[in-house]
């Protein structure tokens, strides 16, 4: 069994359309994929619709939360997976978080404008369409102006969070999220724990925490992880009882990775599911 878990369609910010991302998952020959959107299960019905025999779909969010630690709130990604996408709280906090990706990226192109940058938010809201805003649809707007070559040179440079242009956006308490994902009967996993910056707020400490109010797993096979963060991580997941599992982040071509890069063992998969409570099933074919 060959299982990613972690993919991004143009429901949030890959370039894939969820029926193309299904179609890719097929093709890289992956038994299961989940589909985690940037704070949306916007690209279900068109993945569900789109399923084959061969290949599983679950469905999933990737949640922005954060974590205040020093005056200053941290950026934690949360893989949200089969929790009941109607549970009131977490239609509330999509929609708040929707509204707020919209608010925060016109004033990033606000800023960039003032800055004489050759972009405007008509453009960057046409390459959104419905997904809620992000980054790499203003890196697009970028790429297209002609001011960078990619969107991997715009976040290394003009989106960088130590840029000029930068602002920040309010995120969801990691802690609220974990136990949002919990009561809605889903199972949450902390994304690239170790990934880009984390440490500074995510302790072992706090790991430990969040495992006692329902933390079920730790990505830790993710393509910003190294050796020694994945050693590190996996020790925490054991004194902790979490699961770990491993992902791809794919993006389309926002990003160069591929489909199935990293993997989630079928035991951890089966272990996952478990730990929902059934409110949605994994979707075959
Ligand atoms: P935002 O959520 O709007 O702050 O944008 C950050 C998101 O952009 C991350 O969650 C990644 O999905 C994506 N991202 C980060 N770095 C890159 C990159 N170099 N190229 C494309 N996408 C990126
Ligand atoms: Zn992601």
């Amino acid at each position: 069994m060959f299982i990613d878990l972690h993919t991004h369609s143009n429901a949030s910010d890959g370039t894939d359309s969820p029926a193309e991302l299904v179609r890719a998952a097929a093709a890289a020959g992956l038994d299961v994929v989940a589909i985690t959107d940037h704070d949306t299960t916007g690209g279900w019905e068109q993945a569900a619709a789109a399923r084959l025999p061969t290949l599983g779909l679950i469905r999933g969010s990737e949640f922005s939360t954060q974590v205040k630690a020093g005056g200053y709130a941290h950026s934690i990604h949360l893989l949200g997976y089969l929790f009941d996408p109607q549970n009131p709280a977490v239609v509330h906090e999509q929609a708040r978080l929707k509204a707020e990706r919209l608010r925060r990226g016109l004033a990033i192109v606000e800023r960039m404008v003032q800055g004489g940058l050759p972009i405007t938010a008509e453009q960057v809201l046409e390459i959104a369409g419905d997904a809620p805003v992000g980054r790499p649809h203003i890196g697009r707007a970028l790429v297209a102006s002609g001011v960078v070559a990619s969107v991997d040179e715009a976040f290394a440079s003009h989106l960088s969070g130590r840029g000029p242009y930068y602002v920040q956006k309010v995120d969801t308490d990691l802690k609220v999220a974990v136990a949002m994902i919990t009561a809605a009967g889903g199972a949450s996993v902390i994304a690239h724990p170790r990934g880009r910056g984390e440490r500074r707020a995510l302790s072992a400490e706090l790991i430990g925490e969040l495992a006692e109010i329902g933390l079920t797993g730790l990505e830790v096979d993710h393509p910003d992880h190294g050796p020694s963060e994945r050693a590190e991580l996996r020790e925490i997941a054991a004194k902790h009882h979490l699961l770990t599992t491993g992902s791809s982040d794919y993006h389309g071509h926002n990003k160069k990775l591929v489909l199935g890069q990293e993997s989630t063992a079928p035991e951890v998969l089966e272990s996952l599911i478990a730990a929902t409570s059934g409110v949605t099933e994994p979707l075959v074919g």
